[in-house]
């Protein structure tokens, strides 16, 4: 969920995450209208919609089960993965 920007309130998947920019791209947030050139490999020409990645900061995970924003904490799994998890259910979000 969005908390704060034009998008506040906006709920989406997180489609891809920049770790090294701290960066998200959400879905159906932040879009913008891109000009597309008709280029040769382009499949379609004219103006497109897209999102664009937000600053991570600006957005919190919403527990799938709580569906809402919750404090996230973070737990190694026995196998050594890192995870994150709903500090008030302890479902797994990742
Ligand atoms: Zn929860």
């Amino acid at each position: 969920m969005v908390i704060t920007g034009k998008d506040m309130g906006k709920k989406g998947k997180v489609r891809f995450v920049y770790p090294d920019k701290n960066r998200l791209l959400v879905e159906h947030v932040n879009m913008i209208k891109r000009h597309a050139r008709a280029a040769k490999q382009a499949r379609q020409a004219g103006i497109i919609e897209r999102e664009a990645p937000i600053n991570a900061s600006n957005v919190m995970l919403v527990c799938t089960k709580c569906n809402r924003s919750v404090r996230i904490g973070q737990r190694f799994l026995e196998d050594g993965s890192k995870v994150r998890y709903c500090k008030s259910c302890n479902e797994v979000l990742d």
